[in-house]
């Protein structure tokens, strides 16, 4: 069995970015984590652009550990593409690949657990929150409103009060490996792939150190991003107002023509405004939708990269 377990090879992805000051506490965590799994782990470090020094920490780890691998962006993509980017460089013997934020708010501890629930059989295991500590009310209600949205939007299941702190298997891997797309929105795509998902439960603890790397402005554009990257119900819902405007337009024709018919004149300077506003509103209002599309469109056929590596490092390869 002991031998049977050594054999499982398991990865984990932390992306970084800005972290110094929980660089300690997370090396103590995972090197416990290590030591502890029945697996053979090795660890990538995916420096997102940082300017501090968190890529010259992990990096002196490489020299270190042979497990510790380091990923460094040219810039700041993003979290989501940093994960990304993680998950491109995980090599081909890797059984099962685990996502998890640097900060320890993704503890570690429950990776066995999440191991145990893959081994029974899942490709996608992920950790839903509890409770959530220490989050202020605005970003669990704004969290909560998000994921009612985008429920109604979108027809594939989104579990709610679940992050990127997951475990995947390297058949879920693979088929997140084939999907292209710019806008990563993690936890919809591993949705979307399907397989067999199951969840362990955690308390979400804190950050351990530094501030979130997610200001409002970050998650508002993550959202919008969710909502048009998984459905384009928003799209045909542009529809609405000109529908809407187009039926009080006929009524108001047949109105105005019994008017005539009855010899009444009306010029109607008021109402004639009040059409040419509404129809223009409704125009604007679906332009504008077309237009965020079209947006995407646009910088999906760039085809660009979604990151650039500036270095890789680790194994004891260097
Ligand atoms: N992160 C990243 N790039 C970014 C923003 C965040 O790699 O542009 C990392 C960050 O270092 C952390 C994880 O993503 O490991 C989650 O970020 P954070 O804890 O700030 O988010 P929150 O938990 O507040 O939602
Ligand atoms: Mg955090």
């Amino acid at each position: 069995m002991h031998q049977l377990n050594q054999e499982l090879k398991l990865a984990v992805i932390i992306p970084l970015y800005n972290e110094s000051e929980v660089l300690s506490d997370l090396r103590v965590a995972v090197d416990k984590m290590v030591a502890e799994l029945p697996a053979a782990v090795s660890v990538y470090f995916i420096d997102d652009g940082s300017r501090d020094d968190t890529l010259d920490k992990v990096l002196e780890w490489t020299g270190e550990s042979p497990h510790i691998y380091v990923v460094s962006l040219s810039r700041n993509f993003g979290h989501q593409a940093a994960i990304a980017a993680g998950l491109d460089q995980v090599g081909e013997e890797v059984d099962y690949v685990v996502i998890m934020d640097g900060d320890l708010q993704d503890p570690p501890e429950l990776v066995a657990e999440m191991l145990d629930k893959a081994r029974e059989g899942f490709d996608v295991v992920y950790a839903r929150r509890r409770s959530r500590e220490g989050e202020t009310g605005w970003k669990r209600g704004t969290s909560k409103v998000f994921y009612r949205i985008l429920r109604l939007l979108t027809p594939i299941e989104i579990p709610e009060d679940v992050g990127d702190f997951r475990l995947i298997s390297r058949m879920a891997l693979e088929a997140f490996r084939q999907m292209p797309e710019h806008h990563k929105f993690l936890r919809g795509m591993f949705a979307w792939i399907g397989f067999s998902q199951a969840e362990v439960l955690f308390d979400r603890p804190t950050r351990a150190a530094g501030e979130t790397k997610y200001p409002t402005r970050r998650m508002v554009s993550l959202a919008w991003h969710a909502a048009t990257s998984f459905s384009s119900t928003p799209l045909r819902l542009a529809m609405l107002p000109g529908v809407i405007s187009i039926l009080i337009g006929i009524c108001y024709c047949m109105y105005s023509l019994i008017r005539h018919l009855r010899g009444e004149t009306v010029p109607g300077w008021t109402a004639l405004v009040f059409l040419v506003s509404m129809f223009g509103g409704s125009l604007l209002f679906a332009i504008w939708v077309m237009g965020e599309y079209i947006a995407k469109i646009y910088e999906e056929v760039k085809h660009r990269p979604h990151y650039l590596i500036k270095l890789t490092a680790g194994g004891y390869e260097e």
